[in-house]
């Protein structure tokens, strides 16, 4: 039976790069992921080429079952490339896979968590038609009809996700009513970063189902209201072994030399985010704390009482580019 493969990609929007897809029939038999024929696109309708020479190339990198479209169905991640076979300039893939590989012996895993908001009628769904919900508080984890909106969309994508064989390893309702969390991993960069973009692209098309317009923007509602983040959890095999802490409190020297460098790629609009209230920590100064909420850096309160784990990188916007920021953790924490 044929083979609906949807293709999937990062495209040159600005200032926050977007998924886009469309559908390949494929009779061939597939069995692996270089079964899948590469496939061009009109680079100049998605800000990746001009007119004139406006063919762009897709590259398969990672196929999974589609679960919402079921039956004989695939979600085919790709990387963008140019005519004569070159990474093209958005392909942010392309330069991890080396970094990626130069690191494996520190065996990097990464957990990220994705906050996002929905949006129904120009508002966050559950707001009212005019002025404001009740003041935050009762909504992050909340349970009850007054407390959470959109927990069928929300349920709807985890099965996806889980369908599709995807590493998510929970989700939770958020500070700001309307606004949710899942998280990816742990896992390496690259996996990190591929299932993390299926998994938005899966959130994307659950939101057409319900109606609802699926969101990255790092600060939705100007005001009294928690912005939307991707903390980016990492960890080395040293971190994690007896004695790991060390290891973590070493790699923050280092993630403070190179702060400016993290705030400038990890999201479009993150001064409007890190602001220094609302759980962040402003994105002029770097601060490193056990539990603190307030820090650029989190420690967790159990990684500090095991002596070994993880570090939390609480900078990165929603509307990040995962393999853009893992990147800079790799080379700035093991380079
Ligand atoms: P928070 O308390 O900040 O809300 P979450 O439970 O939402 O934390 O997310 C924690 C993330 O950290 C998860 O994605 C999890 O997979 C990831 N994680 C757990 N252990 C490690 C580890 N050793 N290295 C990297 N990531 C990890
Ligand atoms: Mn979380
Ligand atoms: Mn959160
Ligand atoms: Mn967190």
């Amino acid at each position: 039976m044929a083979l609906k493969a949807e293709y999937i990609w990062v495209d040159g929007s600005t200032p926050t790069r977007t998924l886009r897809s469309k559908t390949k029939v494929i009779y061939d038999e597939v069995k692996s992921i270089s079964d899948y024929p590469e496939w061009t696109f009109d680079g100049s309708s998605t800000g990746q080429a001009d007119g004139e020479f406006s063919d762009c190339i897709l590259r398969p990198v990672f196929a999974t079952n589609d679960p919402l479209r079921g039956g004989n169905a695939r979600l085919v991640l790709c990387e963008v490339f140019n005519a004569d076979g070159t990474p093209h300039a958005t392909n942010s893939r392309a330069p991890l896979r080396a970094v990626a590989e130069r690191h494996k012996a520190l065996e990097p895993w990464f957990g990220i968590e994705q906050e996002y908001t929905m949006f129904q009628n120009g508002r966050p769904l559950g707001w009212p038609e005019n002025g404001y919900p009740a003041p935050q508080g009762p909504f992050y984890c909340g349970v009850g009809a007054d407390e959470v909106f959109g927990r069928e969309a929300v349920e709807a994508h985890l099965d996806a996700c889980l369908s599709a064989n995807l590493t998510l390893s929970g989700i939770n309702a958020e500070v700001m009513p309307g606004q949710w969390e899942f998280q990816v991993g742990p896992l390496g960069a690259l996996e990190v970063s591929d299932q993390l973009l299926l998994a938005r692209y899966l959130l994307y098309r659950v939101g057409e189902l319900y109606d609802i317009a699926m969101t990255l923007d790092p600060k939705p509602v100007r005001g009294d209201w928690n912005g939307a983040g991707a903390h980016t959890n990492f960890s080395t095999n040293t971190m994690r072994a007896p004695g790991g802490i060390k290891a973590i409190l070493d790699a923050m020297p280092k993630l403070q030399a190179r702060h400016d460098l993290h705030i400038a790629n990890y999201g479009e609009g993150i001064e409007r985010r890190l602001t220094g209230k609302h759980e962040t920590c402003s994105y002029r100064e770097f601060r490193f704390g056990v539990g603190h909420r307030g820090a650029s850096i989190r420690i967790p309160l159990n990684v500090e009482q095991a002596g070994r784990g993880y570090l939390e990188d609480r900078r990165p916007c929603a509307n990040m580019d995962p393999y853009i920021v893992t990147r800079l953790i790799l080379e700035s924490v093991c380079g």
